[in-house]
């Protein structure tokens, strides 16, 4: 029977008889007590689905009709007879996520308008809650009288004539005090990361909140929201468009638990992740399997495959948070491969979503208030990556180019993982707590190892130091590296044509394939391994690691005479990859050698990015320049100003040497330190053999 056909005293009378059968009555009455603080009556679709599968499929194929005659029904039982705007929703909870009502945002197409569907996503955006009209009172010129109108979302209804004189002459006045009003928001909800390969762009559509479930869910949230898909025309003004855009009026919604995960395990794969966790070289192992085309790199893969798992959150009594996630830099050289090493990472990462510094949205890197089309005049909070990838990781690339609003708001969001809007009539937090590998290019070009890595890209060193650890990517020419690298590049291109070859033609030869293109452990069972560990696995420091960290730490300390090699901060990053180590290794307990392991990444790290001469300077990270060698350049300065004025012109190059040396700085050593002060604006060459002071 097509259900149009049904009459609404048919369906009417089901709704009746399936509120007897299944004791909704005391519901009912309930809500007759509380009305209208609450307004809403939930229906579970499987007592509905139960008591007659029939009544269920017309229900999910006709929701406006269905809906209207079961809160009709319950409006007349609880009194409300015969007034419309006296509001009660049906809501559905146990909606089932199966194929016909649960759609992917990508398939979301027209024939569902009308029907009742559930999508899945994270929250994007959201407006501020506001009334609309429900129920509008128009008052009469001519007879004074009020008319009522019932209204639906976005275009106002006016009546054609006065309901008791039918004046209709010229319009009816808008009265708010008599009209009624409901709350009502929109959301727009964009496709769950982990469902979308990490490049394409993700699907997103728009949804209508209004009544009791306004104000709950925030961008960031995950959630699963069921409504009915709607329609409405586009306009240019007045001027009505033959397109449609689609929004789903929402019926109910539910939010995912922090723990929920999209990717499923059964116990096949439970039993090889057991497996492989056993591999004494798990950790080697799954840094050999990322990203297999891209040659050499080992420590930063290692360190990635740490990052994947991440080191323990926690929360003190005090209520003091400690992130766990590990964030990681990248400064390089361009060509070096970090571009792909982050498109790679946010492949294999549950969770992921990928970026640039300079994004493309309003909401930037982390979130923002805007007043823009979305919202018609409403503010709207936006949910940038960060946001987005709450529990999960994000890839951003050249993080150089980030606006200055995200420089501000940087430091909650990677310290506290949050990120807090005030502004206009918005007020809120959003949790931001996931990894971040982020890439940087120089700020001339080509990384020049005679600076300090805080001259070399536009960033403000407090920031820099939230990463746990910062890799430089250096592109020197070196003959037995760049042989080998250009074979792995050639070998890759190579085997890449052979499968386009094979594809075109349809045809799958076996090729014996050469150890380091495959990768030891597939993607798809890394991205099982991590979710895996993750979810299970919570380590805790054993005595001997706590022992080494803390001596290490006391050691690096007092090793360096006057400059601070390391602080608190990079004791905690420490941590963080020592228990990542025993997570990847699916153990509760983290060892001796996982704290060595991490320590010989932060070491390695370290000596890149922060040292002089051999020796390690936090202050290099910090302020761009160690004490040491801050020192040492007042010296040199110092030298050139004495000698500048006792002659009464610019000294000569080899006298300021001659004097240097006698203070035991070698030549070599001040050759760099009078390019380094000459790229400070200390210093000039007025000719080839000369040098001054500049003021
Ligand atoms: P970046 O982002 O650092 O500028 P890209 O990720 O865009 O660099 O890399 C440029 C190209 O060079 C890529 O196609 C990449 O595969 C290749 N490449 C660079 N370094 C390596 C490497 N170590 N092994 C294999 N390919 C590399
Ligand atoms: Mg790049």
């Amino acid at each position: 029977m097509i259900n149009s056909d049904i009459e609404a005293d048919t369906i009417k009378k089901r709704w009746q008889d399936f509120f007897d059968q299944y004791d909704y009555d005391d519901q009912i009455n309930n809500l007759r007590s509380i009305y209208p603080d609450e307004k809403s009556l939930y229906v579970s679709y499987n007592d509905i689905s139960s008591f007659d599968s029939e009544f269920i499929d017309n229900l999910m194929d006709d929701p406006v009709r269905y809906m209207d005659i079961g809160e009709n029904y319950i409006r007349e039982n609880i009194g409300l007879y015969n007034n419309r705007a006296k509001r009660i929703d049906v809501r559905l909870i146990d909606v089932p996520d199966i194929n016909g009502i649960k759609y992917e945002i990508r398939n979301v197409r027209s024939s569902n308008v009308g029907t009742f569907i559930s999508i899945s996503g994270i929250i994007r955006k959201n407006t501020e809650v506001l009334p609309r009209l429900e129920r509008a009172a128009f008052k009469c010129p001519a007879c004074g009288e009020l008319t009522y109108v019932q209204e639906s979302y976005q275009r106002l209804l006016e009546p054609i004539a006065c309901d008791k004189c039918g004046y209709n002459k010229g319009k009816l006045k808008l009265i708010p005090e008599e009209s009624e009003f409901v709350d009502t928001q929109k959301l727009e909800i964009q496709e769950n990361p982990d469902n979308i390969d990490g490049t394409s762009q993700p699907q997103r559509i728009t949804v209508i909140m209004e009544d009791d479930i306004t104000g709950k869910i925030f961008p960031g949230d995950r959630v699963t929201i069921s409504g009915v898909l709607k329609a409405d025309q586009k306009h240019l003004g007045n001027i009505m468009l033959t397109e449609f855009n689609i929004y789903l009026y929402a019926n109910n919604f539910k939010k995912e638990t922090k723990d929920f995960e999209n990717i499923q395990i059964n116990d096949e794969d439970e039993r090889n992740i057991k497996k492989l966790s056993k591999d004494p070289d798990i950790i080697k192992k799954l840094s050999k399997s990322i990203a297999p085309s891209i040659y050499g790199l080992e420590i930063i893969k290692t360190a990635l495959v740490l990052q994947l798992f991440g080191g323990e959150r926690k929360l003190m009594k005090d209520g003091t948070k400690i992130r766990g996630d590990i964030h990681i830099l990248m400064v390089g050289d361009p060509g070096t491969a970090k571009s792909q090493l982050l498109r790679y990472m946010t492949m294999i990462s549950p969770r992921s979503v990928f970026a640039f510094g300079k994004g493309s949205s309003a909401a930037g890197l982390t979130a923002a208030a805007v007043r823009d089309d979305f919202g018609e005049g409403r503010w709207t909070l936006e949910a940038g990556a960060l946001v987005l990838a709450d529990n999960g990781f994000v890839a951003i690339d050249e993080l150089d180019k980030m606006d200055e609003r995200d420089t501000a708001s940087m430091h909650e969001a990677m310290e506290q993982q949050s990120v807090t809007i005030s502004k206009a009539g918005i007020m809120a937090t959003l949790k931001s707590r996931c990894s971040i590998l982020a890439a940087a290019n120089p700020k001339f070009g080509r990384y020049d190892p005679l600076k300090g890595i805080t001259e070399q890209i536009d960033f403000p060193p407090p920031l820099l130091s939230r990463f746990d650890i910062i890799f430089k990517l250096i592109d020197t020419p070196n003959k037995e590296m760049d042989g080998k690298l250009a074979d792995h590049i050639l070998k890759t291109h190579q085997l890449g044509e052979i499968y386009k070859g094979m594809e075109n033609n349809n045809v799958d030869l076996n090729i014996p394939q050469e150890d380091e293109f495959l990768p030891e452990i597939e993607k798809d069972m890394i991205r099982k391994y991590v979710s895996y560990a993750k979810n299970r696995i919570f380590p805790r420091l054993s005595h001997e690691a706590i022992d080494i960290l803390r001596d290490e730490y006391v050691k690096t300390r007092s090793s360096n005479g006057d400059s601070i090699p390391i602080t608190a901060r990079q004791l905690e990053s420490t941590i963080r990859l020592a228990e990542a180590a025993a997570k990847a290794r699916l153990s509760t307990i983290v060892t001796e050698e996982d704290a060595l392991l991490a320590k010989s990444i932060v070491d390695y790290y370290l000596k890149e990015v922060s040292s002089m001469n051999g020796k390690v300077d936090i202050d290099i990270l910090n302020s761009g320049i160690s004490s040491r060698q801050r020192n040492e350049l007042e010296i040199v300065l110092g030298i050139i100003k004495e000698l500048r004025e006792s002659k009464g012109k610019s000294p000569e190059l080899e006298e300021v040497m001659d004097a240097l040396q006698s203070k035991g700085i070698s030549r070599d050593k001040a050759e760099t330190d009078i390019s380094k002060l000459k790229a400070m604006g200390e210093i000039y060459q007025p000719s080839d053999k000369r040098i001054d002071v500049l003021r």
